[in-house]
């Protein structure tokens, strides 16, 4: 679904990612791991087309990216929310909403579907202003499944966010999952690591190692992705 060939890219004299390969399967959730500064959101913005000024080559779903159909089947979050703070979260979400070509009837349970999986129902007539970090990334997220994208790409998913909700976001990119969605998710938090199907773990602007959880702990014969990460770099 999403593959990268020999993407490197520089900031003025500084490389920030060099010679990155990678392939992210249909139905998989990928994660992309490593420590603030690695790298990752650099990465990301490239693979959602949303930087160009690199080296290499990316494709999604067959095309050489940016492309509009590929663009149109990739729901991604950045890092920092892109909400307006004066609009209640339920005018966020009909915003964004509007922005698809969906029927009146089915853009309203879009909305109602996304804002009650992410458990901000009750939070809705709020302003946004007035929403904590978590509440934000939420909203972020709910914005992110309106289109109903084949490809969901999470910068950060679920910093911010307390560890109940934490679960219950997961236990959500589970089931999208299985609707046969391919997820791709940053974070440096090892116990999310352990939940995705594969990983690459990156560290200063490189891949130093990639798999499934199972598969990297018996090569580095250690028990957990912490050792990992210290053993492969
Ligand atoms: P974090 O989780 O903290 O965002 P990250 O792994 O996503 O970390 P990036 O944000 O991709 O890391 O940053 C990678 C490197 O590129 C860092 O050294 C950062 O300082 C540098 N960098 C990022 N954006 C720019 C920019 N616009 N100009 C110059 N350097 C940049």
């Amino acid at each position: 679904t999403i593959v990268a060939k020999q993407v490197s890219k520089s900031f003025g004299k500084k490389e920030v990612l060099s010679n990155i390969d990678l392939t992210i399967n249909k139905g998989e959730i990928y994660g992309l791991i490593g420590p603030s500064g690695s790298g990752k959101t650099t990465l990301v913005k490239i693979l959602v087309g949303m930087d160009s000024d690199f080296s290499g080559e990316v494709n999604v779903l067959n095309r050489t990216m940016p492309n509009m159909t590929s663009l149109s089947s990739i729901g991604y979050i950045a890092q920092s929310d892109a909400l307006y703070p004066e609009l209640t979260g339920e005018e966020n979400l009909q915003f964004f909403a509007s922005l698809y070509q969906l029927k009146k009837k089915e853009r309203k349970e879009r909305i109602m579907y996304a804002a009650e999986l992410v458990q901000l129902t009750p939070h809705l007539s709020k302003k946004v202003m007035a929403y904590s970090g978590g509440m934000k990334r939420r909203l972020s997220l709910a914005i992110t499944l309106i289109h109903n994208p084949e490809i969901l790409v999470l910068d950060e998913p679920t910093v911010g966010i307390d560890p109940e909700l934490r679960l219950s976001i997961w236990e959500e990119l589970f089931r999208l999952k299985k609707e046969g969605k391919t997820i791709v998710v940053t974070t440096h938090v090892m116990d999310e690591a352990e939940k995705c199907d594969r990983l690459a773990m990156v560290r200063e602007g490189k891949i130093i190692t990639s798999g499934s959880p199972v598969q990297l702990k018996q090569q580095y014969e250690v028990s957990n992705l912490e050792d990992v990460f210290v053993k492969a770099g």
